[in-house]
């Protein structure tokens, strides 16, 4: 068979499970990739694990590839001319291939059975070998076993031993020994194929010419290798990409519950899906000139495999939080006000609360205005890594300001330049709305003049009126603030100050 000059990769799940970052990283490599070249990148749903796969978890993997925008050109929806794109549509091309290896003496049938396998390995141990299958059933006559017993297809390797290469993009040639290996199994008892037979036929059969993935199945290619060779089908280039670590340096998997390793989960949590994508990338691979923040195109034009580093990736969930949040101040309010509102439900802000009510802040449904709710959110992702964060950063504008240190506050509030400097405010805002000039530009006005006229400046001005506002010795923009809640609320909240007691 020609290889075809046209570059086809492959992103192969299983669905057996939630999908975690590190398979949405390789599913992104091989995106990157294929767009970088021009090729086409392939859907394949390997369902032979017939106990775990389900439809359920396959739904889940289209679902995150689209949210991620990672589109590919074949697969199990869309069909193309190298299907069915299931593995558990396929079994008669395995078996068709399974039989040929058979005919071929390349394969043969073992009928050991697994106490006879567990006595082999038991000896082995204890003669100090590693545990392998010692080629027992290789030279049976087929005469020697009825047809209904059990048994599996195993492959033969080399009997004398050679060198195995692996072209491998990223590490170059990684050679193996074909003594490392026994005579594997390639089709299980139930007749289904193994992942390391299933998975040289299909590409194969596919044309695939890159297998990029992850570098824990470094260790499988050179038994695919032979697979190939016995099948007489081109070698593809293999990329095995660095394992993903944990700030602790483990590897990277459910810990607690709060820590998110399955991309559902860091969506759940309010991470954008440009700021995860920009992240994923630059998990063991960095442009030439180092740059970090990319979009989707910027990413597709430098992403070179070539690059890739042979060694771990940490998976840094501080530089993540950092990029989340860029991505949030940049994103369309609109956008970000669908996104919220789940998170704002969550926390009970969405039933308006009195002042909102007083301040026309609310619309018929009782809600707050979305036009309101989009300046808060646009104050409130300033402070925040993920969503999720976002209910506790405005909280302020939902509840009653409840003083941290009542003690220091109440003493503050009773300085009597204080209190002159809350009273004129108080005259001069209602002043503003009165005219309903009552905006941004006016209330800053407001305060440089009361600031002027009390002469009380900097920290004795801004921290009693923070405090006033909002409880808190530090937040967002007094002047935004203070706009967003409006005069009457403003104005209320002074008072509350003002009234209380030391
Ligand atoms: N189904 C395999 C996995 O998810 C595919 C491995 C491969 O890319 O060959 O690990």
């Amino acid at each position: 068979m020609q290889q075809d000059k046209e570059m086809r990769l492959r992103f192969p799940p299983s669905p057996t499970g939630k999908i975690h970052v590190g398979n949405i990283r390789t599913a992104l490599f091989n995106w990157l990739w294929a767009r970088k070249q021009g090729g086409k990148l392939i859907l394949r749903i390997e369902d032979t694990d017939t106990e775990r796969s389900t439809r359920e978890f396959e739904e889940i993997i289209f679902k995150e590839l689209n949210w991620l925008g990672m589109d590919v050109d074949e697969g199990p929806n869309m069909g193309g001319d190298y299907g069915p794109y299931r593995q558990s549509e396929r079994l008669e091309i395995y078996q068709e291939q399974l039989e040929r290896l058979l005919r071929e003496g390349k394969a043969y049938r073992c009928y050991c059975s697994k106490e006879e396998l567990d006595e082999m390995r038991r000896q082995q141990k204890e003669a100090g070998e590693i545990p392998h299958y010692d080629g027992r059933c290789r030279d049976l006559a087929p005469a020697d076993a009825s047809e209904d017993t059990d048994y599996v297809l195993r492959f033969k390797m080399p009997e004398t031993p050679e060198e195995i290469v692996v072209r491998d993009l990223i590490r170059g040639e990684v050679s193996f020994s074909s003594e490392d290996f026994d005579d594997f199994v390639i089709q299980k008892s139930d007749g289904m194929p193994t992942y390391n037979f299933a998975v040289v036929v299909d590409d194969a059969l596919m044309e695939i010419s890159q297998v990029i993935r992850g570098e824990d199945h470094l260790s499988n290619t050179p038994k695919q290798v032979k697979i190939y060779q016995a099948l007489g089908f081109p070698v593809p280039d293999f990329a095995h990409l660095p394992l993903i670590l944990d700030e602790e340096r483990a590897k990277l998997k459910k810990r607690s519950d709060e820590q998110a390793v399955y991309l559902g989960e860091f969506r759940e949590q309010g991470y954008l899906p440009e700021a995860l994508f920009n992240f994923l990338a630059l998990l063991g691979w960095s442009p030439e000139d180092e740059q970090e923040v990319m979009s989707r195109e910027e990413l597709v034009e430098k992403f070179d495999i070539s690059r890739v580093n042979k060694s771990a990736a940490v998976f840094d969930r501080e530089k993540l939080n950092w990029m989340n949040n860029l991505y949030l101040k940049e994103a369309d309010l609109d956008r970000l006000l669908e996104l919220s509102l789940p998170h704002l439900k969550k926390a009970c802000f969405l039933e308006g609360t009195g002042w909102l009510k007083e301040a026309g802040r609310l619309n018929d449904r009782g809600e707050p205005d979305r036009d309101w709710l989009k300046e808060v959110i646009d104050l409130g992702r300033e402070g925040i890594s993920y969503l999720a964060e976002l209910p506790a950063e405005v909280e302020l504008f939902f509840s009653e300001p409840e003083q941290e240190d009542p003690a220091a506050a109440a003493e503050d509030f009773q300085d009597p330049e204080v209190r002159e400097v809350f009273h004129k405010l108080q005259v001069e805002l209602t002043e503003l709305a009165a005219q309903a000039d009552y905006s941004e530009e006016k209330i800053n006005q407001v305060f440089q003049q009361v600031r002027q006229e009390t002469g009380v400046g900097g920290r004795k001005f801004y921290h009693p009126l923070r405090l006033a506002l909002t409880g808190r010795g530090s937040g967002p923009d007094l002047v935004k603030f203070a706009w967003l809640l409006g005069q009457q609320e403003t104005c209320r909240r002074l008072e509350l100050a003002l009234k209380q007691k030391a």
